[in-house]
């Protein structure tokens, strides 16, 4: 699988696995077949992650395809990112802390033989060393094998939960910090308190195919604990009146301005704000830097096509910006940045935000009841 980085491949993508795998999406969708055969998954979260396509783009095209029963399994999928993305809004210390924790934890193990082996794959698991050598070469890894990994390295490894969520998000062409973060914090059991997920033997030999034998892993481990429990903080996610003619800043997650619910406004300039290591509390690999600059550079090639006036500015030079509102970024670095600089900006929501994230109080089973009126709500 080769992640191309421009809207174009991104559609082409998403139109055949629609054309082609959708219909066979929920009966083999956790099997990994290996790197090279990735046709029963979308392989479209690089794509979404950055707002190259949306949600409401993926879901429309699938119930072209068929209907909403046949489609349910992938609509969920889709929108689980939504409902981790709006859990975290409503609980952005979860965020916070983490990066505190994260701080803390490195430090302590910099030269820590047992995860430096981790990290490049020389431990004794065969299975997880091929994963972080696939993490590292082609920057992706299926669904169930994130899950395997992650269960492997805490529970096998004996490796906190928090360098391994940083190790995926300075590899993951998709690194998003609600989906990475929760999705670490519910294999450890800290996001739903006591529910662990353990990889076992016979799940990773069955879901690969049998392409791995003899995998000896720590099946009986118990929960991770922590005493930190999260309140929900209650927010307005209200977009600002009059904002034509302003200037309007896009981050890294919204690089099509073409597809968003503000297309239609007049906007006097738009700057398409990219984000450098130097200004991350996670350094990503160079291999992902270019990504998002070639993500970026695509977004200002079609908004130049369409005449419309736009500039790529590095995340420092906002400050010299006046008037100016900005799609939001959400929860994770674009917006700790803005915030550690007190650069106040007033941020459009998109509709679909709006709606679902009120939904995501509770755990996705009762999200999952509201999917038929937020999917209603895209039309
Ligand atoms: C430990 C761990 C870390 C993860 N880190 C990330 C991350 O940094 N960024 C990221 O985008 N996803 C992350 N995920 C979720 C999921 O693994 C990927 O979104 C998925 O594998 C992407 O492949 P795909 O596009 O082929 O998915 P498909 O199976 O084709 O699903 C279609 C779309 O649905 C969404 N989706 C599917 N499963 C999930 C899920 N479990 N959580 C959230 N959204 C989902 C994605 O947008 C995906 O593109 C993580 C999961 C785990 C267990």
């Amino acid at each position: 699988m080769i992640f191309e980085a421009s809207r174009a491949k991104a559609l082409d993508q998403l139109n055949n696995f629609v054309d082609n795998n959708l219909a066979e999406y929920s009966k083999l969708r956790n099997f990994d077949f290996g790197p090279e055969k990735r046709s029963n998954i979308s392989c479209l979260s690089p794509y979404i992650t950055h707002g190259i396509i949306n949600e409401r783009e993926v879901i429309h095209k699938a119930l072209n395809k068929f209907s909403f029963l046949k489609n349910e399994k992938f609509i969920q999928e889709v929108l689980w990112r939504t409902y981790w993305k709006g859990w975290l809004e409503l609980r952005p210390n979860v965020w916070t802390d983490y990066l505190i924790e994260l701080n803390q934890i490195k430090n302590e193990f910099r030269n820590n033989k047992d995860y430096l082996d981790a990290t490049e794959g020389k431990t004794n698991i065969n299975c997880f060393n091929e994963w972080v050598k696939e993490l590292k070469e082609k920057n992706y890894l299926h669904n169930h094998t994130r899950m395997w990994f992650a269960s492997i390295w805490i529970f096998t490894l004996e490796l906190p939960w928090q360098l391994g969520a940083e190790f995926f998000m300075q590899h993951l062409y998709d690194g998003d910090a609600a989906s990475n973060t929760l999705g670490w914090r519910w294999v450890a059991g800290v996001q739903t308190q006591g529910k662990h997920y353990l990889a076992s033997e016979w799940n990773i030999k069955k879901f690969t195919n049998n392409r791995f034998q003899n995998i000896k892993l720590n099946e009986n481990a118990p929960p991770k604990i922590s005493e930190k429990s999260y309140q929900i903080i209650k927010q307005d996610f209200n977009n600002p009146q009059n904002v034509e003619e302003k200037n309007l800043l896009i981050f890294e997650n919204n690089l099509s301005f073409e597809i968003t619910d503000f297309k239609e406004k007049n906007f006097k300039k738009i700057y398409l704000v990219h984000n450098k290591n130097e200004n991350r509390s996670i350094k990503l690999n160079e291999k992902l830097v270019k990504f998002k600059s070639q993500l970026t550079e695509d977004q200002e090639q079609r908004l130049k096509d369409q005449s419309i006036d736009c500039q790529i500015i590095n995340i420092s030079e906002i400050k010299n910006i006046e008037n100016c509102c900005g799609l939001y970024p959400t929860v994770g670095e674009n917006l700790d940045f803005l915030n550690s600089n007190n650069l106040k900006i007033d941020f459009l929501y998109r509709k679909l935000d709006q709606l679902a994230w009120q939904f995501c109080n509770k755990g996705f089973f009762n999200f999952k009841n509201y999917i038929p009126k937020i999917i209603s709500s895209l039309n």
